[in-house]
């Protein structure tokens, strides 16, 4: 398998994957232009993109979506079944003939397995991706509140995961620019997930096999790559996880394409 993301974060948010005969995109809320040229980068045609599977309606995952579609004919959006009666415009507006409506929480693209799971996040829905070929399994959980005991047990196993470590608490409390509000909804059960509590998510996977954690989603307001990875460093060490030997740490970025791993 191999995965790169694309792009990540509140402007915009699309992870790669390939295996099992299939090319997939977790999301894709970049412009056309831009997720076109950030796939040539990696060697990849847009033409060539089997489906799309979304995470939730939040436009930073879906606002590409709809000029994606229209122009790359064979490119398929799966979507849960049950997201059909929730009538979002933005997605009641996509083109029928490209929509795959899935009921099941495992399904196939081409050979490669898909997994889909429910994450905590203030949207009408929102749901998590494992992907599994040949025994290799790659996922995916950003835009979520909290780390729950059923989220852990979808993602354990993973060799690569792509996993939320949005923003610091401290500086997302002490930021001035940002209303009480704003605060409170992201630091909230249905927010997002901080720095700390990714830390020691990665702590319960490690035993799982998880090789590969790449941080995703950083608030560019409330944390820095260095802030999220050094944080992140230190929560797996007071484990006695050491980074670099028992497991890697990478970050994702929202203005380039990131590291591409080959599993
Ligand atoms: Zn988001
Ligand atoms: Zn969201």
């Amino acid at each position: 398998m191999k995965t790169v993301c694309l792009s990540s974060g509140s402007k915009g948010n699309s992870i790669f994957i390939e295996g099992g005969g299939a090319k997939v995109l977790i999301d894709d809320g970049l412009t056309l232009s831009n997720i076109e040229s950030r796939l040539k980068t990696i060697f990849e045609d847009a033409d060539n993109i089997d489906a799309i599977l979304l995470t939730h309606e939040h436009c930073d995952h879906l606002s590409g979506v709809k000029f994606f579609l229209k122009k790359h004919k064979k490119t398929k959006i799966f979507i849960p079944a049950f997201v059909k009666e929730m009538s979002i415009d933005s997605i009641s507006c996509l083109p029928s003939n490209q929509v795959e409506w899935f009921s099941s929480s495992e399904f196939k693209v081409k050979d490669l397995e898909v997994s889909c799971f429910i994450l905590p996040h203030d949207s009408n829905f929102c749901v998590g991706y494992s992907m599994n070929f040949e025994g290799k399994k790659v996922s995916v959980a950003t835009d979520l509140g909290f780390m729950s005991k059923d989220t852990l047990r979808s993602l354990s196993g993973s060799d690569i995961l792509f996993l939320e470590s949005n923003h610091d608490e401290n500086l997302l409390r002490q930021n001035p620019k940002y209303p009480a509000k704003t605060k409170k909804r992201i630091l909230s059960d249905t927010g997002h997930l901080s720095n700390l509590a990714c830390g020691l998510a990665i702590v319960s996977l490690a035993p799982t096999g998880l090789k590969q954690v790449v941080l995703s989603h950083l608030s560019e307001e409330n944390n820095t790559p260095n802030l999220a990875y050094s944080t992140i460093k230190k929560i797996l060490l007071e484990h006695g996880i050491e980074e670099g030997k028992h497991l890697c740490i990478d970050v994702a970025f929202q203005n380039e394409v990131g590291t591409i791993f080959n599993i």
